[in-house]
């Protein structure tokens, strides 16, 4: 599929100040839910985010919310796999951290559980993941230690489509090596 490129979407998606509803690309209308999907050179709907973030926040949040928690498997499963290529900080028997494609810091890492056990997101969160969560806990800390940031760090989870959750495989944001600010955007 002949398709536009994603820095002419993008600059279709924000020079209106807001997200657009949908897009004609070969004669196709697309939601722009859909053109997150097809368009891979486009950046993960994060980026797209993070982008519109500046613009709209309120757009910013329509983008995340086109990724449905659909139960299906992510891009992390690859990386799980190691199917896919990433840059791993820490690894155990139940948690992997690697750094994020799209970092918002010096230091980004992901830390996600092998087992994604019905964790598509924190709201899924039930007592058997109990000890998950904590391992996950711990092991930010650890890539905090190993990333020299023990000192200062922020640990965050994006929970839903408000919050520009776009990957539904449960993950902490372990970010530092810069001034914070508060509150986040
Ligand atoms: P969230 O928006 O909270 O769901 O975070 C998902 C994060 O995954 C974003 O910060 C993306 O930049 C990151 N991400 C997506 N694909 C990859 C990848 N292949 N390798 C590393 N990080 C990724």
């Amino acid at each position: 599929m002949a398709v536009t490129s994603s820095s002419m979407l993008l600059r279709n998606f924000c020079t209106a100040g807001r997200i657009v509803q949908s897009v004609r690309v070969n004669s196709r209308i697309f939601s722009t839910g859909e053109l997150i999907r097809v368009l891979p050179r486009i950046g993960s709907p994060r980026s797209i985010c993070s982008t519109l973030a500046a613009h709209n926040e309120e757009a910013a949040a329509k983008a995340a919310a086109a990724v449905a928690d659909t139960g299906a498997p992510t891009i992390f499963d690859k990386i799980i796999a190691k199917e896919i290529p990433s840059d791993i900080v820490y690894e155990d028997e139940n948690v992997l951290a690697f750094r994020d494609i799209n970092p918002q810091a010096p230091v980004h890492v992901l830390v996600i559980p092998k087992s994604r056990d019905g964790l598509t997101m924190l709201r899924k969160a039930e007592p058997k993941h109990v000890e998950v969560l904590g391992q996950l806990l711990h092991a930010s800390k650890i890539v905090a230690e190993k990333e020299g940031i023990l000192g200062s760090f922020r640990v965050v989870i994006n929970n839903g489509a408000e919050a520009c959750q776009s990957v539904y495989h449960l993950h902490l944001h372990v970010l530092g090596g810069r001034q914070m600010k508060w509150p986040p955007g």
